[in-house]
């Protein structure tokens, strides 16, 4: 039988790094030497390798997603791995989530330990994602299981995937839903299928996202907060250039009362989308009282992000605006998301 081919995208991260004279790591590994330090990659796989850019995924833009999206679906191989940093992991592997429909599985990741460590998780973290490109369950399965991340022997859904910690090894989890398959010696063990009907209505109503990058602002509500930067926002006649803004509420989705007004105005001028700085999850819509808890705050005009978290809902805002939607087919997208 022949084996099954996989197109490795690499766009650099930690993965790719290498120590520069001071010892100081620097983007430097393309797709090839990320192949080549895994040999046993060619006894599973016709390995294609690509790479797309040398570059830490905390500067990646929008459009260098949109852009590898756009090579991810023209790819006639039978499964797709991108190589990055997992700092914005969380957030381009749901990006492509959003954007991609395909029937072969698309597997991200990276690495924690970078390549001039003992032990570093690159390698084993490549050779995980190739092996659950190439499992028969997983390639039955690509359209229901979505964009997925492979990250320490365990494999995440784009949707529901975080960086929890900034240095561990085990630094990612999914602490929605949980993982959605292990790996175990050299076997995936499937542990649970996506519920997909979120993100499926979110696509249908998008429809062809081509438009430009349109910013929007994260706002993260604390203790006391006075909430200037919503004020500078609605001070400046462009919003300071920011087409939307998520505001990652406390709890259920709440702020403080002293930014009623402001919130309320915020959510006139741009969109706003309401969610969790618990880190997403299901929000309240009708249990507390008062103008800044969740029924005050829906009824002036506050989108309420659902179980999504606020990084999570700050890329599907941007897609929304990018796809030219409206205020009205925007808070109807966010709606099915709980
Ligand atoms: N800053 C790096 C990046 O996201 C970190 C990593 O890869 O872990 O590219």
């Amino acid at each position: 039988m022949s084996k099954p081919r996989i197109h490795i995208l690499a766009l650099g991260g930690t993965i790719a790094t290498r120590p520069d004279p001071s010892g100081v790591m620097q983007m430097g590994a393309g797709a090839d030497d990320l192949v080549k330090a895994v040999p046993l990659l060619g006894t599973l796989a016709d390995i294609e390798a690509e790479t797309v850019s040398r570059v830490g995924s905390h500067s990646l833009s929008f459009d260098q997603i949109h852009a590898l999206a756009a090579r991810i679906a023209a790819s006639k191989a039978d499964g797709v791995i991108v190589t990055q940093g997992t700092d914005t992991l969380e957030e381009t592997a749901f990006l492509l989530d959003l954007l991609l429909e395909r029937d072969v599985p698309v597997i991200v990741t990276a690495a924690m330990r970078n390549p001039s460590l003992t032990s570093p998780d690159g390698p084993g973290n490549l050779l995980a994602a190739v092996r659950v490109a190439c499992d028969p369950w997983v390639r039955a399965h690509a359209r229901a299981l979505g964009v997925m991340a492979a990250m320490l022997d365990e494999v995440y859904a784009a949707v529901d995937v975080i960086k929890a910690h900034p240095t561990r090894l085990d630094a990612f989890a999914s602490p929605q839903s949980g993982p959605l398959a292990a790996l175990v010696e050299d076997r995936i063990v499937p542990l649970g299928l996506p519920v997909r009907d979120a993100i499926e209505a979110t696509r249908r109503k998008l429809g062809k996202v081509a438009g430009t990058a349109k910013p929007v602002a994260l706002l993260w509500m604390g203790l006391d907060e006075p909430g200037r930067l919503m004020e500078a926002m609605l001070g400046a006649s462009d919003q300071l250039g920011y087409g939307g803004a998520v505001i990652a509420a406390m709890g259920g989705g709440h702020i403080p009362e002293r930014l009623a007004d402001v919130a309320a105005r915020l959510a006139s001028a741009v969109p706003t989308v309401v969610s969790s700085r618990a880190g997403g999850g299901a929000m309240l819509r009708q249990t507390y009282g008062g103008p800044t808890s969740e029924i005050g705050l829906r009824k002036a005009g506050l989108i309420w992000g659902g179980r999504l978290h606020p990084l999570k809902a700050r890329v599907l805002l941007e897609t929304c605006l990018r796809a030219g939607l409206s205020r009205a087919a925007i808070a109807d997208l966010f709606d099915a998301w709980g």
